[in-house]
């Protein structure tokens, strides 16, 4: 059971009076938690069903404004409603909010209650069908990489986000002590967490100052994709209620390390890893190499899933740790996909392209049909590149800009096979919208640098 309450646990827990509220929330195309708060009298009763919300969450951007060009609703079609239905395996406890249950919900159609197919989670479930229809199933895990800073989001927005301290001022790489200080925030979120029935395995600090990371233990790709989501929202919700700020920006300083989510995939046959063959040099099976090189060849057109805004390309730096390069290797951290558990049954593939900012599930989504396309048509996997891979001009770049990652998308018939049209269709336009955003605005960056000068 993917969260850790039924319904009917629910429905005592509630008659006793120790559940008052239970959060109803759909996944948005930013990957946000959005929904309603309801009493839970009135959900047990009739909300569990269905409740609703307006169309245009799929059709917004991270400022909730009314972009046109979606073909999916339009101030000139009115906005109208989706239905929300709850999806009851995934009801929870939300042990660090008091009083509070959580559910996740499908986005459905009003009348026809069919997905609503640019629905984040309906877009990962085709996948999934895709691959259960091979007998196959998707494993995946998430690593959330983020920074903490000293005050409260309030605060450093009204100073314009202006000498940003970061709560621990060094590299908290591995460092004990160093993440020691930051324990009064991650001991609750690892606990809560747990006891919200997401499996975290670990904290640890990361490679720069106060940056963190969370992992959670690999799960089904659905699974995978929630627990993410709903562990993103506690580490925002814990750190405010420490009066701290968590950030899932990739890059908030040009000189400091950024933020990833790399994403471990694995695939699974009759219970048993399907991507091990012992036999093999690097113990990859003909079908793990076939999937991998799907990853690869796809790279370009997946990459505006994996690094969704303008800011998420600063991060692709060398000696960052963050990748340049479309490449595979063998546990090697500078390339874009490294192989993990070569010569054991968790043999599998990380794909370190993907930022904090990412959508997990348009990410986990759009790198399993580049996969499964790698699988269907036999690709074959080069050798694994060796060295920095930073500085090998032979290997293909990943795209530099949004706008480039954008194009690719356009252009996949790869993605469009496997999406439909309409979806891809309205991922270029939230696409264009950010880089749209960007090009009229004027940054500190351009101020600074011409006021004088120019
Ligand atoms: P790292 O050295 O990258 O930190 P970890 O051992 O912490 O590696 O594993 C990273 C993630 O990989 C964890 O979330 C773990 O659950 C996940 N993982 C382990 N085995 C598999 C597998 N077979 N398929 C997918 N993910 C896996």
């Amino acid at each position: 059971m993917p969260g850790n309450m039924t319904f009917d646990t629910l429905k005592a827990e509630v008659a006793a009076g120790r559940i008052d509220t239970v959060l109803a929330c759909m996944v948005d195309m930013q990957g946000r938690l959005m929904g309603k708060r309801f009493t839970a009298s009135h959900f047990v009763e009739s909300a569990w069903e269905e409740t609703h919300c307006c169309n245009y969450l799929l059709a917004t951007d991270l400022e909730m404004d009314t972009p046109d060009g979606y073909a999916s609703t339009s101030w000139a079609a009115g906005y109208g409603d989706y239905a929300l239905r709850p999806d009851l395996a995934t009801l929870r406890l939300v042990p660090w909010l008091e009083g509070t249950a959580m559910v996740l919900c499908d986005v459905v159609d009003h009348h026809s209650h069919e997905d609503i197919p640019h629905s984040p989670r309906a877009i990962l479930k085709r996948q999934i069908a895709r691959a259960e229809k091979l007998g196959l199933t998707a494993m995946m895990a998430t690593e959330l990489e983020f920074f903490l800073f000293k005050g409260s989001y309030d605060q450093l927005r009204e100073e314009g986000y202006r000498n940003l301290k970061p709560f621990v001022p060094y590299n908290l790489d591995y460092n004990i002590l160093g993440s020691t200080k930051d324990e009064s925030i991650m001991r609750p979120i690892r606990n809560h967490l747990v006891a919200a029935g997401v499996p975290v395995e670990n904290s640890k600090g990361e490679a720069e100052a106060g940056q963190e990371e969370l992992n959670i233990r690999y799960a089904e790709a659905l699974d995978c994709a929630d627990n993410h989501s709903i562990a993103k929202q506690a580490i925002k919700e814990i750190a405010w209620q420490h009066g701290a700020s968590a950030t899932f920006l990739p890059k908030w300083h040009r000189s400091r390390v950024g933020s990833a989510a790399h994403i471990h995939l694995s695939l699974w046959k009759d219970g048993a890893p399907l991507f091990f063959d012992k036999s093999d040099k690097h113990s990859m099976s003909t079908e793990m190499k076939s999937f991998c090189a799907g990853m690869i060849a796809y790279a370009n057109d997946v990459t505006a899933f994996m690094a969704p805004y303008v800011n998420s390309y600063k991060r692709f730096m060398r000696g960052t740790f963050a990748p340049t390069r479309i490449a595979w290797s063998v546990d090697n951290r500078t390339a874009g996909f490294r192989l993990c558990g070569e010569g054991t049954k968790a043999v599998r593939m990380e794909c370190r392209i993907p930022g904090s900012d990412m959508n997990p599930y348009l990410a986990q989504a759009a790198l399993l049909a580049a996969g499964l396309k790698g699988m269907e048509d036999n690709l074959e996997l080069g050798v694994p590149v060796t060295g920095e891979v930073y500085t090998d001009g032979k290997l293909p770049d990943i795209p530099r800009t949004l706008e480039a990652a954008t194009e690719a998308l356009r252009g996949s018939t790869m993605l469009r096979e496997a999406m439909g049209d309409g979806v891809v269709d309205h991922y270029v336009r939230a696409a264009e919208v950010e880089v749209e955003a960007f090009a009229n605005t004027v940054t500190d960056w351009e101020i600074a640098r011409g006021f004088e000068k120019a």
